[in-house]
């Protein structure tokens, strides 16, 4: 895609969304934390639904020890691997306590040595908690890059490399709210829905889903308005995914 095209594609993001949030519940950096490492291939609401009651017994690394594993576990089993997470909680809040003074660092190398705490997970706390650039590449994002022609790419890291060089400087502290918005609402995985789109002009995917035609009579083949017996009717999407257009 065009650097003058990636800006018009962010400025109309950004016109839909002026202030976007994430749909993760917290209410400081360690909750944030907690809930991102809930989240892992769970949706927000499971989490959202979970530490709606976690946070009112245990919002601190010192009240999350004193649960412990076996008293998390009946908070967060409704969320998958509940039980590894219960363990990256437990240890990550017995590291911040013992290496930290308690708090989450703003820094990426620290974060990263915590259990449970990947480049996404902290792209996205130091992006949410401490307002830093980051582009956090979740399943919404990597999709978007690749099928739009945004950001192209194998792996996570290289559609973050990319998005990295390409997205305007004053467009990166919410490119990443903007990007898994519009992936989760607009432009999902089986059925984008590109005739809503704000950057259908500007995205290169190539089998966009096709505006729903008007219903047709249902009279007998041949009577004024039925379609004709031999119509292939509208042309269904393919499958979401497929490589777009690069350019
Ligand atoms: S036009 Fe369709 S494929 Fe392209 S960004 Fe919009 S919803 Fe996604």
């Amino acid at each position: 895609m065009k650097p003058r095209d990636i800006a018009l594609f962010f400025d109309r993001l950004a016109a839909e969304r002026p202030a976007p949030k994430g749909e993760l519940a917290f209410v400081d950096p360690y909750t944030l934390l907690v809930a991102v490492v809930l989240s892992a291939q769970a949706t927000d609401v499971s989490v959202n639904k979970a530490t709606d009651r976690l946070f009112k017994v245990a919002s601190t690394p010192q009240a999350m020890l004193r649960l412990g594993v076996d008293g998390l576990i009946p908070y967060i089993q409704t969320i998958g691997l509940f039980r590894a997470k219960a363990k990256n909680v437990i240890r990550l809040s017995e590291i911040l306590l013992a290496e930290h003074g308690g708090v989450v660092p703003p820094d990426r190398a620290m974060l990263e040595t915590l259990p449970g705490v990947g480049r996404k997970t902290a792209n996205v706390v130091l992006n949410i908690a401490f307002g830093e650039p980051t582009i956090a590449v979740d399943t919404h994002i990597f999709r978007i890059g690749n099928r739009t022609g945004l950001a192209p790419g194998k792996t996570p890291r290289a559609v973050e490399d990319k998005l990295e060089k390409v997205v305007p400087a004053d467009r990166k502290l919410h490119a990443h709210h903007w990007l898994i918005l519009h992936g989760r609402y607009v432009c999902k995985a089986r059925r984008p829905d590109c005739p809503a789109c704000a950057v259908k002009d500007l995205c290169g995917y190539r089998a966009k889903t096709p505006a729903a035609t008007p219903a047709v009579s249902a009279g007998p083949p041949g009577a004024p308005g039925a379609a004709p017996r031999s119509s292939p009717g509208p042309r269904s999407a393919r499958p979401a995914g497929r490589a777009p257009r690069r350019g």
